[in-house]
């Protein structure tokens, strides 16, 4: 699932004639065609046109479908018209859940509490190497830096996630290629190939993600 961030009466970031909302939505709209017909991927975007979206909305959109990668789209800005490039946001790393407390005040705790804490624990590590296999791929082809923030939508949403700051429209360079089409699909076919290549990388049960199951089938027949 592609996630334009912003949409409707959040604008996002704007400098002079780019709007950030508007800048998103055409670079998912590419990435949403290349996959579907490059790579024969499902994708859905959060919002398929200008309008608003509430952060909570995006990501009971991606739990409903059920969604095995979540790329929310955003672009920079910043007071330093130096700054430029492109980020990959990941979440926090996951935490450690039984707590050394727990197991001290109660000498014998549950061993169904405990049991699913180690699931959940283990859940959320897979889902945070799979973001981080993912980005790192992302981070070579397109040369950017991968961090770590606590945006809502890779934060809340349960399955590997990152968030994509596409460049800067402080920058006088990045604000006219950001509008360009032909930047933009540049930009575009460049994400559909690390994603590609992230299936390909991740064809085995342990990173299990559907889209990928679904490609190397069809090279497989
Ligand atoms: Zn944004």
């Amino acid at each position: 699932m592609i996630d334009p961030g912003h949409g409707g009466a959040d604008r996002g970031a704007v400098y002079g004639s780019a709007q950030e909302s508007k800048i998103v939505l055409q670079i998912a709209q590419l990435l949403k065609n290349i996959l579907e017909k490059n790579h024969q991927m499902e994708v859905s975007l959060t919002r398929e046109n200008d309008r608003n979206l509430s952060l909570g909305e995006r990501v009971r959109r991606a739990e409903k479908a059920e969604t095995d990668l979540f790329i929310s789209l955003h672009a920079n800005a910043a007071l330093d018209t130096r700054a430029r490039g492109l980020e990959f946001f990941i979440q926090e790393p996951w935490k450690q859940t039984i707590s050394e407390t727990v197991i001290k005040e109660n000498e014998y705790p549950s061993k169904k509490v405990e049991v699913d804490e180690i699931l959940n624990d283990l859940k959320s590590q897979n889902r945070f190497h799979t973001s981080l296999k993912v980005s790192r791929i992302l981070a070579n082809n397109l040369s950017g830096h991968i961090k770590q923030g606590p945006f809502y939508v890779i934060s809340k949403t349960k399955m590997p996630s990152v968030l994509i700051e596409v460049g800067f429209l402080s920058h006088a360079k990045e604000y006219l290629q950001l509008q360009n089409p032909t930047y933009q699909k540049t930009l575009a076919e460049k994400m559909a190939e690390s994603i590609k290549q992230f299936c390909m990388a991740s064809s085995h049960k342990y990173a299990k993600v559907g889209a990928c199951e679904m490609m190397v089938d069809k090279k497989i027949n």
